[in-house]
């Protein structure tokens, strides 16, 4: 940009502290040119430069655009895709950059001469708004087969609030999907819903009007406050209040329930449309769950919602603004504690809708690289210059439905950030899809994407599965040199046979050693354990009790609930190795121990026994069981005399929570009591705690607290979530900073 005038530096001042809230001033730097002469001021065309613009994550309904959709004098009242440039669409509706309307879904809907007046004037609100539009003509909304089936022609938006207030299931699609919706007041309604989402236990999230009607169900402090009121609207788990008024159903066995307020014009006329049925407000919160089916991506379009969830849903509410980029709803939570600059810690549990395609800057410029990420909760990274670019959640990579999402979203996303790898990183899984595509279309045929050949082959980078978590946390903070990792998550592969997740690391970008672990479980019959946790136990019970082996099953109560001929059939398929893979998991021993003390036995969603166990812990207690380390090459955490004691506790009915808090403490003291070890042996000074199981906020605390007390430093991950979702930014990271420092074997790590 070029200036002229006397107050030059006011200027450059305005230009930081007046800039629109929406843009982002990455880079400034100001030197003198010649004096033009210039006879007023003008914008012109964006030149093509080579390099990429940012483009921004879509961004919530702002006050304004909100005080002119509930005022009946305003022409856009009660129009459900009012936007302005401070608001509104952006990710999910851009097929390619410049971000331009000609560029976007909204191509096929010509400005009314009002709208175009307004898209030209600079002093308006709406100037280059490339999503404006008004009901003349924009986009609309429409309930699919409502005719057909004899229903007066009601308003839609009336017609859906009037259904879910009869608990009906409606399919409302949104910003980047659809979801599913029910009145979550009405226990019916959400029990019903549970039922047609499989049998899974998962917690739905909920939508909730405004933060005082939030407060009549969850605690919410100042942070969280701010933070569902922030422009990218995220789920929020919040803590429940004892005598909250919501159906079990909801989230059951858990403490936390995830709210959002609403996040587009169409969200608040649910809750405030006007019926003439004297209502104000139609609903306390509304269930909003992502319309999909099974583990397949959130669906976006209007035929394919009908086709695939009309088992689940009564009605749908659709509108014809296309979306390009699915886009489903982040995921945050309060961690205890503030960081340096005093305000609230948060971690990801889904970094989606309102962050991405949001850059995280890498500290240092760096080649283009891709990390494919894993299989659960993936994402992908790009890298370019600065900036690592991880992908929207993609979702659980297990069919071809989910591999097209991963695709789309990474072409899409080369093109904007006009990123052409030159590595890529991908998990050791050999059976992970992601694994799979990275080295057919990564290293055999040259090519990272389709439609894209590249005319060499590309170095590929096999990143184990934990030490990338310890990575990602690296890339957040730019760190390179050696650091204690402490990795707890589920499970993961590691080429020896057995399966790794409570792993002890002195890693740097150029290698890890496994310094330590936890003992191996034996899992029997694999998957099948990890999704039947009180199997894990028995294995567990089997390995340490010896002959009191029945004994303890008969005090754990285990006979009678899966009955006697099970559980020794259980516990001798747990000796059989070729039927039961080892395990160092972190997560496993959170399930054996949450359905040893009948918190939990199965796992119909990741998680979820780890989940009741922390949420069943009390408060304000400090004692632990006895463990063992036995110091080595790796060091190994024993957990026998600890299992032992639990058992003890329960013969002596000790009650549950205090039993889960002492369990939390055992498993966090131990591991102090390892890194304490491994740092005054190294004189490494910087501990990495990363993995899935770090999401449990009070095991984190500890663990985080404890390190610190030692005087050593403690990183976690910010930017990205601890689980696998983060996986994708430590592998590109490595790959990056390896192929910088001119290493470019494949399979290094
Ligand atoms: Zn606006
Ligand atoms: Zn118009
Ligand atoms: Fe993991």
């Amino acid at each position: 940009m070029v200036v002229e005038g006397d107050a030059l530096d006011l200027f450059v001042e305005k230009l930081r502290s007046d800039a629109p809230p929406l843009s982002r001033i990455m880079d400034l730097q100001v030197s003198p040119g010649e004096y033009q002469g210039f006879p007023d001021f003008s914008i012109k065309e964006s030149e093509e430069t080579g390099s990429f613009t940012l483009l921004s994550p879509d961004v919530a309904v702002c006050g304004d655009c909100l005080r002119e959709l509930f005022d009946k004098n305003d022409r856009r009242y009660l129009y459900p895709f009012i936007n302005c440039t401070n608001c509104g669409p952006r990710y999910s509706i851009t097929e390619s950059v410049p971000y331009d309307r000609s560029r976007t879904t909204m191509k096929v809907f010509d400005l009314c001469p009002a709208c175009e007046r307004e898209y030209r004037d600079p002093r308006d609100r709406r100037f280059h708004a490339q999503p404006n539009a008004c009901a003349k003509c924009g986009p609309r909304v429409t309930m699919p087969g409502g005719e057909a089936q004899g229903s007066v022609k009601r308003d839609p938006i009336e017609e859906t609030i009037g259904l879910l207030r009869e608990g009906k299931i409606v399919a409302v699609k949104g910003l980047g999907g659809f979801h599913i919706c029910c009145d979550a007041a009405n226990g019916e309604a959400v029990e019903r819903l549970r039922l047609k989402k499989r049998r899974s236990n998962k917690p739905f999230a909920l939508m909730a009007p405004d933060v005082g009607t939030i407060r009549r169900f969850c605690y919410v402090s100042s942070d969280e406050e701010a933070l569902l009121n922030s422009r990218e609207r995220p789920i929020v788990l919040l803590r429940k209040k004892d005598d909250n008024p919501l159906p079990d159903a909801v989230s059951p066995k858990n403490s936390f329930v995830g709210f959002m307020l609403p996040y587009t014009p169409l969200h608040y006329q649910l809750f405030y449309h006007p019926c003439g049925d004297g209502l104000s407000c139609h609903f306390s919160c509304l269930v909003m769950t992502s319309g999909n089916i099974s583990e397949e991506p959130i669906v976006i379009d209007n035929d394919e919602a009908v086709d695939k969830l009309s088992d689940i849903a009564d009605a749908f509410l659709v509108h014809d603004r296309g979306i390009f980029m699915r886009v489903d709803d982040s995921v945050v939570r309060k961690r205890e504690g503030t960081s340096e600059s005093g305000k609230g810690l948060f971690s990801f549990i889904r970094r989606s809708r309102g962050y991405v395609p949001g850059p995280i800057l890498l500290h240092e410029d760096g080649p283009d690289v891709l990390g494919c990420g894993a299989e659960v909760k993936n994402t992908f990274t790009l890298t370019k210059g600065r900036y690592a670019i991880p992908s929207q959640h993609i979702g659980d990579m297990e069919n071809f439905e989910t591999l097209r999402f991963f695709e789309e979203t990474l072409r899409n996303l080369k093109s904007v950030y006009r990123a052409e790898p030159e590595a890529v990183a991908y998990d050791l899984h050999p059976r992970y899809l992601s694994t799979q595509w990275a080295l057919s279309k990564g290293l055999m045929s040259g090519k990272v994407d389709s439609g894209v050949d590249s005319p060499r082959d590309l170095p590929a980078f096999g990143i184990q599965h934990h030490y990338a978590h310890i990575a990602s946390v690296m890339a957040e903070k730019g760190i390179k040199e050696k650091v204690i990792g402490v990795a707890f998550d589920g499970t993961g592969y590691a080429g020896d046979g057995t399966l790794w997740g409570g792993e002890f690391f002195i890693a740097d970008i150029f290698g890890f050693t496994r310094a330590g672990h936890l003992d191996y479980v034996a899992l029997p019959g694999g998957e099948q354990a990890i999704r039947e946790p009180w199997k894990t136990a028995v294995s567990c019970l089997k390995k340490i009790s010896g002959k009191d082996f029945r004994d303890h099953m008969e005090l754990a109560g285990f006979f009678a609930r899966y009955g006697r001929e099970k559980v020794v059939m259980v516990g001798d398929i747990s000796e059989k190795k070729d039927f039961s893979p080892l395990s160092s998991g972190a997560g496993r021993l959170f399930d054996a121990v949450s359905a040893l003390l009948g918190v939990c036995d199965r796992n119909t969603f990741e998680g979820e026994a780890a989940i009741a166990l922390e949420a069943a812990v009390f408060s304000g207690i400090d004692d632990l069981y006895p463990y063992d380390v036995v110091y080595g090459e790796p060091a190994k955490l024993c957990f026998s005399r600890t299992f032992l004691s639990i058992l003890d506790d329960i013969g002596r009915r000790e009650e549950v929570g205090v039993m889960a808090a002492k369990f939390h403490n055992t498993l966090a003291e131990s591991a102090i009591s390892v890194v304490r070890s491994l740092a005054a042996v190294t004189g490494i000074g910087k501990i990495l705690l990363s993995g899935g199981t770090f999401q449990n906020d009070y095991l984190m605390r500890r663990v985080d607290n404890g390190l610190r007390s030692l005087g050593l430093e403690v990183f976690t991950n910010e930017l990205v979530p601890c689980n696998d979702g983060g996986i994708s930014l430590g592998q590109a990271y490595i790959a990056r900073e390896r192929l910088k420092a001119g290493l470019i074997e494949k399979d290094y790590a």
